[in-house]
């Protein structure tokens, strides 16, 4: 597989539909960063990615992790290509600078991350869990532990795996068991079994650090009495070197459906010395700060796995000769068209398009959000994009993985039975989409967590304020044609009644919620695609009127093309919106008549 990063599409969102120079500029944490820096990094990034990371995706699904008693090894290749990666600094992009990290804003590693998912899902996961294992370090962990850890995470020495999920709790958390007994000497003793672990052993680092949730004796029952704790596989010594193994171990590794040269592991912590990160019984926040990147982090490898999809899907499309085109040959010295003439192979590839162009840009803007929540000097600002984040993050995370996986779907069917074959590559891109529906919390729960905690328990004031600003930008759009204002502020209307009809039914109604939830969430993503969809048209017609004196990248033939991919969205796509809200506004009671016995056939 040949991937390319989309650079023009990346540049020409960030600075002339973000304007993120000025957003840097607005902050002192960023106010360094210039576009010039970010254009050399986002090359860089392709470049790795395309020459180190590609060449061995396939070869790493083919071959898999192995798994022994010593214990796991990742496919050939991996080990030198974390080598070239971490020497590169990639690991660290974001990183505390205090702490040898770069300090890179999200609006810049949400793109690098979306090119590493595109490029090899498996290896990205092990990089993406080490920042993420870092964040949270860095923002609830002792000055000690983010001295003694941190810059070795950074520079890729150690990696970092997260151990939540037990074999009996996956999304309920407040059930787990395992335990942590405090040493009374700065240490706890850590034990319990975590299933589904990603890099939870492997080969790549000398130390693995992980992050453990567990709770202690006397700890209130449910959520609320849940501690995050460090465990390193290997001790740390005080002046940084390595001591003795942990009691730590791998006890197998899950064969299963895609990213095949990501180790999944079952771990057992045998009273293992552990590290208190945060507050005790105050775990589950303290992972929340993680989850919030990780979540939006999962949406990027729907978006790169479609986004390596289309790439295929689009040079398949152009060389395949099957039938005439309806109007006639447009190919009349060979004996049949290329497929891309046929208006539903059109349908499909401006599909994907539009959603994975309307992801990046999604990604991008709630990566604005993020950088605005944690850097910027006015209280007030960073309190709306807090409550930005918490709204959108569902979104981000459910609606970009799931129309991810249905652009894989579209890729893999322009192929034809081609695109069934392993060869091709178009089915592994589908596997390795399909987890980000479910990890992370599935996307089921993403859309209960909209509804309940981010709609219904603040009477739907997050919605408002994402509206005023959806509303700003129609009044502003002073490019955008008449059809298109209507057609949004139609969707608009939609999501406001359902968004009534939820609130209202909240209190009479225990059901309700969680039967519309993800209907509500698939709207609540198209009429937000629609939004940025209108940014970017809008845009696009301001540059292209104005191409001479405009301070742009991109040439014209770039910004027809995202405007005729704007009017397809608008035209084919933005109208399913209309359907998720009927079933929203439509009677329930069949849902919840059935009793679960005869449910059985
Ligand atoms: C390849 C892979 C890698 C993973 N990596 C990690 C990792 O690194 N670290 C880690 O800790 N975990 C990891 N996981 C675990 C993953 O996060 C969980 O599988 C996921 O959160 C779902 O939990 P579960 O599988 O126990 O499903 P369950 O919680 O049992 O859910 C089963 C079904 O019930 C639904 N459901 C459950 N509760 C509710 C509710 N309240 N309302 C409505 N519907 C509900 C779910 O949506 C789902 O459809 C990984 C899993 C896989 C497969």
């Amino acid at each position: 597989m040949n991937y390319n990063a989309p650079l023009t599409q990346m540049k020409f969102l960030l600075r002339d539909v973000f304007e993120a120079e000025r957003v840097w500029a607005s902050m002192p944490a960023t106010q360094d960063v210039s576009s010039d820096v970010v254009d050399a990094i986002l090359e860089e990034g392709a470049k790795i990615t395309r020459e180190v990371l590609a060449p061995i995706n396939r070869s790493g699904d083919e071959e898999g992790v192995h798994w022994s008693k010593e214990g796991v090894t990742t496919p050939k290749g991996f080990k030198e290509a974390w080598k070239t990666y971490a020497e590169g600094g990639w690991i660290g992009l974001g990183g505390e600078p205090a702490y040898g990290g770069q300090g890179m804003p999200k609006m810049l590693t949400v793109l690098f991350e979306e090119m590493l998912y595109a490029s090899n899902c498996s290896f990205a996961l092990y990089s993406v869990l080490t920042s993420g294992a870092a964040l949270a370090i860095n923002a609830h962990g002792s000055e000690q532990l983010k001295q003694t850890y941190l810059p070795k995470m950074y520079s890729g020495e150690w990696s970092g795996a997260m151990c939540l999920t037990e074999p009996h709790a996956g999304t309920d958390l407040g059930i787990i068991r395992t335990r942590a007994i405090d040493n009374k000497d700065g240490t706890y003793s850590i034990t319990g079994t975590k299933i589904f672990i990603t890099g939870g052993e492997q080969d790549l680092t000398k130390n693995i650090i992980h992050l453990v949730l567990a709770k202690l004796p006397d700890a209130p029952a449910g959520p609320k009495g849940i501690s995050l704790f460090l465990v390193p596989k290997v001790i740390v010594k005080a002046d940084g070197s390595l001591g003795a193994r942990n009691k730590v171990s791998c006890g197998s590794t899950e064969h299963k459906m895609g990213i095949h040269a990501s180790a999944t592991c079952v771990m057992n912590f045998d009273g293992a010395t552990g590290y208190l990160v945060g507050e005790i019984n105050k775990g589950l926040a303290a992972m929340f700060t993680m989850m919030n990147y990780e979540r939006l982090s999962i949406g990027l490898q729907g978006l790169g796995c479609s986004e390596m999809s289309y790439q295929n899907a689009v040079a398949y499309a152009q060389e395949r000769l099957q039938s005439r085109a309806a109007t006639g040959a447009v190919n009349p010295q060979k004996e049949a068209d290329p497929i891309i003439v046929h208006g539903d192979v059109r349908r499909m590839l401006l599909t994907m398009r539009a959603y994975i162009d309307g992801s990046r840009a999604f990604s991008l803007y709630t990566g604005m959000q993020l950088d605005l929540a944690k850097f910027h000097p006015d209280a007030a600002l960073r309190k709306k994009a807090e409550d930005l984040v918490a709204l959108l993050t569902p979104v981000a995370k459910a609606f970009i993985s799931d129309k991810g996986f249905d652009s894989c779907v579209l890729g893999q069917q322009v192929y034809g039975g081609h695109g069934y074959i392993r060869d091709n590559g178009q089915e592994q891109l589908l596997r390795d989409a399909r987890i980000a529906q479910i990890y992370e919390g599935t996307n089921g729960v993403q859309a209960q967590d909209l509804v309940k905690r981010k709609v219904i328990a603040n009477n739907g004031a997050f919605v408002t304020l994402f509206l005023n600003d959806v509303r700003a930008s129609l009044s502003s759009a002073t490019h955008t044609e008449a059809s298109v204002i209507a057609a949004l502020s139609g969707a608009i209307r939609l999501l406001e009644q359902a968004t009534d009809r939820l609130l209202k039914a909240a209190g009479t109604d225990p059901d309700y919620a969680g039967i519309v939830s993800v209907d509500y969430l698939h709207l609540f993503g198209l009429v937000t695609f629609g939004w940025l969809w209108l940014q970017v048209a809008d845009k696009a017609v301001a540059l292209r009127d104005n191409m001479a004196s405009a301070k742009t990248t991109v040439d014209s033939a770039f910004l027809d093309a995202q405007l005729v991919t704007a009017h397809f969205y608008f035209e084919r796509l933005l109208p399913l919106a209309d359907s998720h809200a009927h079933s929203i506004q439509s009677a329930t009671s069949s849902l919840m008549t059935l009793s679960a016995r005869h449910f059985s056939r």
